[in-house]
């Protein structure tokens, strides 16, 4: 069987904020000018949201600019930030500190990011954008002269060993004149553009975190809409990055989320399980006492911020949104800047689609105020490299005195090089769940939704496959079995004498990429598994 091929002016991989902003942004460009574009958006998740996870409180400045009536049109921005609070904790007590200037949330709203996307989704399909759910892009194509033509689907019903099963279905080609990489933190595709175009050779490494997040549903007493809190300190060491997000949603939900720096040392630390104990704290836990949990899940941000930017275009393409890295840290948010990085991108496509060859992409975002955003905090994160107390230290001294100006730009390294042996590192004894406001990993992918058919490839592959063993679990005793958030990377031995052996149960896997950002000889490759598959977040 042959694949099938679709011709579009504009294809985009990915319906998150800045693929949805691109598509939006086009069309809109096509009727200024009285004219046609087509445009196609593919998403891997079985509907668009059912992928994305984010805090979220969101800055509206680039939704003002692409659609200025998104108050009248029913836009899921409902509940306004109120009250901001920025905590220190130690085991026992709570301390408030000053809220950062970038901290400030007047004029913020607290949402569902994934609401947000459907709703994009929809102004976007009623502007003509074809949106297709259900389709992860597996393959770039490349013309004769190694420009990107657009990408393939992945094929359906390939068995585990390989072979075509009786569902099987070859993948679709969708060719673009411009072929824009929306995948968002650590797309599977954008690794690849990185690596053929040599994007990333001017810029430092990017950097990550990992944010682990629950929904909650609280007794009304408890609930305090627009209340914005965010903590730093215990559970964490004092020489790890991270902290704890929690916002006051619409009908009673509290979003409640831990992030920690995927630059942590010990091999033996759990990002879900500080999550998890970070609930019991007391000055957190009465938040959550008698409350339900309603969504559980995970995903990779970018840490890197304006030196790890790469270069952003290619042969035939871009790369737009936290693809290409444009989070902004000190104020954990990235879908503004996505949502603006991909207007910008409409932009230049839509003059290139015009002839005009010189239209430059990253001339473009550079005169925008995504730029300056960024620079002005650049220097922030990396000075919590010093551990806390310094880099607030630090964070306060860039930000008000030398207001984000200083005469130099701290350098990232990659996060995996930071991992140390776990002979040099001290065990953490994490508390057993209580099943009330903590609980273990199993019945929290449960409520992720998480399904993948079982029968096809993996998409979680080794390199090289005896370094499971040989490395990872002889010196880092596995630290897969604890940063995955899915409990999808398990030692088993059979007996208890038998050989440590790497179970992975992919089935599980939330496609939150840590695995692939973390692993400390770069050995796991997370590839897109079939169409469909992964979590099916509600409203996170
Ligand atoms: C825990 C956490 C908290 C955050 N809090 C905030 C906050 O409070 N405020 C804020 O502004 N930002 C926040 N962010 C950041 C924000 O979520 C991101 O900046 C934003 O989502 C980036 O948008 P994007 O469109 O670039 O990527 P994404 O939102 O990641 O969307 C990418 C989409 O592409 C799809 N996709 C990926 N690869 C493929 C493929 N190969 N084929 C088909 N589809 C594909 C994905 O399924 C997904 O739907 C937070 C992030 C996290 C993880
Ligand atoms: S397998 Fe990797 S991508 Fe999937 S949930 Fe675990 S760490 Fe995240």
């Amino acid at each position: 069987m042959t694949r099938d091929t679709m011709e579009y002016d504009v294809v985009i991989v990915g319906a998150g904020p800045s693929g949805l902003a691109t598509a939006i942004r086009l069309k809109q460009l096509a009727a200024e000018r009285q004219g046609e574009i087509s445009v196609c958006v593919i998403e891997k998740g079985s509907e668009v949201g059912a992928h994305i996870l984010s805090g979220a409180v969101i800055e509206p400045r680039a939704l003002d600019e692409l659609i200025p009536d998104w108050r009248e049109r029913g836009a899921p921005l409902v509940t306004p930030a109120q009250e901001d609070r920025f905590l220190f904790l130690t085991e026992k007590r709570a301390f408030r500190l000053p809220t950062p200037p970038q901290m400030h949330n007047h004029g913020n709203y607290i949402i569902s990011l994934g609401n947000l996307c459907r709703w994009l989704a929809r102004e976007a399909e009623a502007l003509g954008v074809e949106i297709y759910p259900g389709f992860a892009a597996a393959e770039v194509l490349y013309d004769g002269d190694g420009r990107v033509l657009g990408v393939a689907t992945g094929a359906m019903g390939i068995g585990k060993d390989g072979k075509h099963t009786e569902n099987y279905q070859p993948g679709v080609e969708l060719r673009g004149k411009e072929t824009l990489f929306a995948e968002g933190c650590r797309g599977s595709l954008t690794k690849e553009i990185n690596e053929r175009f040599g994007l990333r050779k001017s810029s430092d490494p990017q950097s990550y975190g990992i944010g682990v997040k629950e929904l909650w549903e609280v007794p009304a007493d408890q609930h305090h809409p627009g209340l914005v809190v965010h903590t730093v300190g215990w559970p964490l060491d004092r020489r790890t990055y991270g902290g704890s997000f929690l916002y006051h949603l619409e009908n009673r939900q509290v979003a409640v989320g831990f992030v920690v720096g995927l630059d942590y040392e010990n091999p033996f630390l759990s990002p879900f399980e500080e999550l998890q104990r970070f609930k019991t704290h007391p000055a957190i836990r009465p938040t959550f006492e008698g409350g339900r949990r309603i969504a559980y899940g995970a995903r990779a941000l970018n840490e890197g911020g304006f030196q790890s930017v790469p270069a952003l275009s290619f042969p035939g393409g871009m790369v737009i949104g936290c693809a290409a890295g444009f989070l902004n840290v000190p104020k954990i948010k990235g879908t503004h800047t996505a949502m603006k990085s991909g207007m910008v991108a409409a932009e230049i496509a839509f003059r290139r689609l015009h002839g005009d060859a010189s239209a430059d992409y990253r001339a473009a975002i550079e005169a925008s105020w995504i730029w300056d955003e960024l620079y002005r905090v650049r220097n922030v994160r990396p000075g919590f490299r010093w551990g806390l107390f310094p880099g607030l230290a630090y964070a306060a001294i860039d930000t008000y005195v030398l207001r984000g100006r200083a005469p130099w730009t701290f350098r990232n390294t990659a996060d995996y090089l930071h991992l140390k042996k776990a002979s040099e590192c001290k065990p953490i004894a994490y508390p057993k769940p209580d099943g009330k406001v903590s609980f273990d990993r199993l019945s929290s992918v449960f409520i992720s939704n998480t399904n993948h058919e079982e029968n096809q490839p993996a998409h979680l592959r080794l390199r090289d496959p005896q370094k499971a063993i040989a490395v990872n679990y002889a010196l880092y005793d596995s630290p897969e079995q604890r940063y995955c958030p899915a409990g999808v990377y398990e030692i088993v031995k059979e007996g208890s004498e038998g050989a440590p052996r790497l179970q992975i149960n992919a089935q599980n896997c939330v496609h939150c990429k840590t695995c692939d950002i973390k692993d400390p000889t770069q050995n796991i490759n997370w590839v897109v598994p079939e169409g469909g598959g992964g979590p099916n977040y509600p409203n996170m």
